[in-house]
């Protein structure tokens, strides 16, 4: 039997959940607000043709609690929340839609603060800007930091170079052998920077034309075809495509020592990641290593406005946030993965310490 909405609530501790609809723009949105504890819930919105209602629900409850998590692990003072519109991102957009949303979002007062995701772009956040402040990963034109795949990929660089630092004592990537699945706008700015550093990169991408941007500026970039790129023999395998991409079919087959790319979800289930650490196999948890756009989304609404560089400096902490995953998993014997989550609920319980003293001190 199917749980109810308020079972599915309880069953992870969701907060809220706002339904918003408008027939003129053709608007359904889901918003969920998972945890509150870090401060106000940040998360992107996402639009996606959903099939059902259902599907909607189900996908907004699961990524507003990843963010619960990946904000946690990135040490920034925001909970999980996240949004998700009903719609065709090709033909179901148009700009009353957004600044509907951001009248809705206005009404939450700050509750919910939104942000580039799937299907939606920072000019479709910088109309909703017009309407609430309540919005993030807008263009530099409003004060934000515009597209953030740049600071994601440098993030991924630090999570690979903490990696490498695990498995080889040494956390350059000069003379690694490092295979980037997906050279879109993540995975375009990683393989800059890896081949910068003097790493050996095979890239693989369904899109030719992306193929090309890079090879055209790296000629020395080795090219693979999308269903051979994590089959290959070296030190790092970068997803920076899809999720689900570590499952029962390409688990057998990877022949890397390290996993750590900007791709969200990427362990298609958990038992994934004890299969990853039973071959050991390095593993990046995603949501530690791809969490730049985060925190630059954060910074940019911090005091004195958005700065580049002291958001390079935030993002530059994954390097070590990725050195204390490795030490807890190998201290507790545990997967990364495991660790990695154990590491945010941690947070989130001495933030709900500090939160029950200082009510019972007033
Ligand atoms: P993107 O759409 O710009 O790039 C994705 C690339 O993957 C495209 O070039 C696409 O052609 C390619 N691709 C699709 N299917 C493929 C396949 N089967 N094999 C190989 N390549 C394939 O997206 P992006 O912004 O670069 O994001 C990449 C991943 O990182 C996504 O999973 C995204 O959710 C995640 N992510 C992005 C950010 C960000 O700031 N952009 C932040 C966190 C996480």
């Amino acid at each position: 039997m199917k749980s109810s909405i308020f079972e599915r609530m309880e069953a992870h501790d969701y907060e809220q959940i706002y339904f918003c609809q408008d027939r003129t723009f053709g608007l359904k949105a889901i918003i969920v607000i998972h945890d509150t504890t870090l401060g106000p819930a940040m998360g992107g919105m996402r639009l996606w043709p959903y099939e059902t209602e259902e599907e909607a629900l189900t996908d907004a409850l699961r990524l507003a609690r990843g963010m619960t998590y990946k904000n946690a692990a990135a040490g920034i003072p925001y909970g999980g929340g996240k949004g998700v519109i009903i719609s065709d991102p090709k033909r179901g957009k148009n700009e009353g839609m957004f600044r509907v949303l951001g009248r809705f979002i206005e009404r939450l007062g700050g509750l919910y603060l939104t942000g580039v995701d799937v299907g939606t772009t920072v000019e479709d956040m910088d109309i909703i800007r017009a309407e609430t402040r309540h919005v993030v990963t807008v263009s530099e034109a409003w004060g934000g930091p515009g597209d953030t795949s740049s600071v994601t990929a440098h993030g991924v660089f630090q999570g690979i170079c903490a990696c490498l630092e695990e498995v080889y004592g040494n956390p350059q990537p000069e003379g690694r052998t490092i295979a980037v699945q997906g050279v879109g706008g993540v995975g375009r700015a990683l393989v800059h920077a890896l081949v910068e550093a003097g790493a050996n990169v095979t890239v693989a991408d369904v899109n030719q034309q992306h193929v090309e941007a890079v090879t055209t500026l790296y000629p020395q970039i080795q090219v693979v075809s999308p269903e051979d790129i994590h089959r290959l023999a070296g030190d790092v395998y970068s997803p920076c495509a899809l999720g689900a991409v570590l499952n029962d079919q390409t688990l057998p087959a990877l022949r890397c020592k390290i996993i750590c790319g900007g791709a969200n979800n990427q362990l298609a289930e958990e038992h994934h990641g004890e299969m990853l650490a039973e071959r050991g196999i390095v593993y990046a948890p995603d949501f530690i290593v791809n969490a730049g756009g985060i925190i630059v989304g954060a910074e940019s609404l911090s005091h004195g406005g958005f700065h580049p560089q002291r958001a390079l400096k935030q993002v530059e902490r994954i390097y070590q946030t990725m050195r204390n995953v490795l030490s807890y998993a190998q201290e507790q014997q545990i997967p990364t993965h495991q660790a990695a989550a154990s590491l945010a609920e941690q947070r989130l319980a001495m933030i709900q310490q500090v939160q029950h003293l200082s009510v019972n001190n007033n």
